[in-house]
């Protein structure tokens, strides 16, 4: 189930809120302390959905400044305005008899949030709360790291031992998992924000991505996870991407984000659940570590960006390489050419390595030169200083430099008089047409988006995941949608 929390803070928000989340929702949380009070409780009959009357103090990480009494008051009004459920939290429990006793149709949420930076007691707080006469069990606590759902899988482990209905919430950008995964958790329901920028908790995602994006409800036992880590992930469009393959693909499975710190943690606490994962800034080389197998190109560049678990063991590989000259290669072969790589970092290593590897000549030139002279030593290749670019005679140009990104995105690495007849590949992805390739197109020169990277190294990552090629065509469109979306 998913429950739209209503924020407001005025009811003709409240109201657009519901009625645009109503296509996603199987149920409202109305905030009653975001909202107003009892003010909003004609709310609670707008939609023919359940509601849950919640309405939080501030110790509870809400705006209700009244007392005990006055939240048993308002919370029976709402029960009396038909809201199928009401939400106590722990602290307040010593008002649930004279509740029940009041309200015996309605049935009761006994919440806990654990809002301190120390880690949760679990096994403590679930023995407290299951001695409440509650029908479910919520416990929310901020995660700080993709590691800490742990604590989700802990309680609500517990709550199905005793045979209870329990959530258990993972809240900010650390927990996101939590809430896609919510049914593969026994969870009963997740919360979601009405639409962005509207969450009344951190971490809420939207109840629209949840339902349309990741299909969140239709996650069961047998859905394969799979997902990416980083840190930070925000920009990181794998989402996107791979759950439309997976629904065109009928796969069942998930791709989700993991904000990870600890690659250790992650793999002794999260990994387990999955069946695969990419890997992306800072992580591609500490991920090494971890791994049982690595191929000869992952072991080569020194940096993994596919992991997939094969009979019980991490097997991890690097994608980038093969999408890159996958992608140049569609306008010309490098075999005999001379290919200049700007860059000496992760994506310039695969890059240079692959094109090397498929018999082209590699010239490096690097912003800090000291690396590309390792990287040169390394792997074969000839230094050129940045400033004597036009002395190379080269047929392809390869960015690998993350000048031109967003937010910089009239910058160039190189003058557009070396452009001339060549052939431009740009790693930079955001924004799609980067001025380096904008420059390339005024002088005649063909041009590799770096989006065609993405797509290649994604559809690579995506067979290895489910043994499935995916259609390059469909690929392009969700892609296209994703940027549509996102500009
Ligand atoms: P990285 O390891 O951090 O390397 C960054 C490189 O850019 C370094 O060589 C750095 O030079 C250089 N650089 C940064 N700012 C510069 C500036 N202002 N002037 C000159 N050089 C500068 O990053 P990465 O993983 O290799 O990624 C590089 C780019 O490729 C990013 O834009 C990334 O988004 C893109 N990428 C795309 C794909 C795809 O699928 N299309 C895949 C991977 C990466 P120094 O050594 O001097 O610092």
């Amino acid at each position: 189930m998913i429950v739209v929390s209503i924020t407001g803070p005025s009811l003709a928000q409240a109201l657009r809120q519901m009625a645009q989340s109503a296509p996603y929702a199987d149920m409202f949380e109305l905030r009653l302390d975001l909202l107003g009070g009892s003010r909003a409780l004609s709310l609670i009959r707008t939609r023919r959905k359940p509601v849950i009357a919640t309405c939080r103090r501030r110790t509870e990480g809400g705006r209700f400044t009244g007392n005990r009494a006055e939240l048993l008051a308002i919370l029976s009004q709402a029960a009396q305005h038909g809201a199928a459920f009401v939400d106590i939290d722990l602290n307040a429990a010593a008002i649930i008899s004279a509740f029940r006793n009041a309200h015996p149709g309605s049935s009761i949420i006994l919440s806990y949030h654990h809002l301190g930076r120390g880690s949760p007691n679990v096994s403590g707080l679930y023995k407290r709360m299951s001695l409440v006469d509650a029908d479910i069990l919520k416990f929310a606590y901020t995660a700080r790291d993709a590691a800490d759902m742990q604590f989700a899988e802990e309680f609500i482990a517990r709550a199905s031992a005793g045979k209870r209905k329990a959530v258990a919430v993972a809240m900010g950008e650390f927990g996101e998992a939590s809430r896609v995964l919510y049914a593969k958790l026994g969870s009963w329901a997740t919360y979601a924000a009405p639409m962005d920028g509207a969450a009344a908790a951190p971490g809420q995602i939207p109840a629209k991505l949840l339902d349309r994006l990741y299909r969140a409800r239709s996650v069961n036992s047998a859905t394969k996870i799979f997902g990416v880590i980083g840190n930070p992930l925000k920009q990181s469009k794998g989402i996107f991407l791979h759950n439309p393959l997976f629904r065109f693909h009928a796969v069942n499975a998930v791709y989700c984000r993991f904000p990870v710190a600890d690659v250790a943690a992650f793999m002794q606490r999260c990994a387990p659940l999955l069946h695969g994962f990419s890997v992306t800034i800072p992580h591609k080389q500490t991920i090494m570590n971890f791994l049982d197998m690595l191929d000869e190109t992952a072991q080569a560049i020194g940096a993994v960006n596919t992991v997939v678990r094969k009979r019980g063991k991490w097997y991890g590989t690097n994608t980038d390489a093969a999408g890159a000259l996958d992608a140049i290669e569609k306008t010309q072969r490098v075999r005999g050419k001379r290919v200049l790589v700007l860059g000496a970092g992760g994506a310039a290593r695969a890059i240079a390595y692959e094109a090397k590897r498929r018999g082209a000549d590699v010239f490096i030139a690097n912003r800090t030169e000291q690396k590309a002279k390792r990287l040169a030593r390394e792997f074969g290749l000839t230094v050129i200083a940045l400033q004597n670019l036009s002395e190379v005679p080269f047929d392809i140009l390869a960015n690998a430099t993350s000048v031109g990104m967003v937010p910089h995105v009239n910058e160039s690495p190189v003058p557009t008089s070396l452009l001339r007849n060549k052939v431009v590949f740009d790693a930079v992805y955001n924004p799609p047409l980067t001025r380096l390739l904008r420059d390339a197109q005024r002088v005649g020169a063909r041009i590799v988006p770096g989006t065609e990277m993405y797509l290649n190294q994604a559809a690579l990552q995506f067979e290895l995941y489910t043994g499935v090629k995916p259609a390059m065509s469909v690929m392009r469109r969700i892609l296209a949608r994703s940027w549509e979306t996102r500009s």
